[in-house]
């Protein structure tokens, strides 16, 4: 396959096995600082995805709680193919600890009693959001924490 400038697209989807998290690349500034961006994979590609309210709503915990487990969060962004998230962070490439941070921030999804900033103020599409769905996504996340550091099959 013709090498592509997204890195994604040059994975074999085909080939990894979801659940896991994945270093996707690094962006260096010019004062030495790195910014790495995560390829965090909830769904197995084209088997499963997750529903957009449900997504919506984990998307919008994640990206508040994780921030209490990490400060130098850049982005937590939600793949358009709905079966995982992107994380970057300024100068970490301590995997295994990402991995802690995750853990933690999903919990934190399973004791939520509200989605946060769920509202047409806060948010682009407050109606889209389901709390239980987000929930059951975390669960299910959260059951194959010990498969995590493996990417491929
Ligand atoms: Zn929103």
């Amino acid at each position: 396959m013709k090498e592509m400038n997204v890195e994604s697209f040059n994975l074999d989807h085909t080939k990894v096995a979801a659940p896991y998290i994945r270093l996707a690349g690094t962006s260096e500034g010019q004062h030495g600082d790195v910014i790495y961006k995560y390829d965090i994979r909830f769904c197995q590609p084209n088997k499963e995805h997750m529903d957009m309210p449900a997504l919506h709503s984990i998307e919008h915990l994640m990206a508040e709680n994780i921030r209490n487990h990490h400060d130098r969060v850049v982005d937590l962004s939600p793949m358009g193919c709905q079966t995982g998230f992107y994380l970057s962070v300024l100068n970490d490439d301590d995997k295994s600890g990402i991995e802690d941070v995750m853990e933690k921030t999903l919990n934190d999804v399973l004791e939520a009693t509200e989605v946060p900033a769920c509202n047409e103020v806060q948010c682009g599409w407050a109606a889209s959001h389901s709390l239980e769905g987000a929930k059951e996504i975390a669960r299910q996340m959260l059951e194959g924490r010990d498969s995590w550091s493996t990417v491929f099959a």
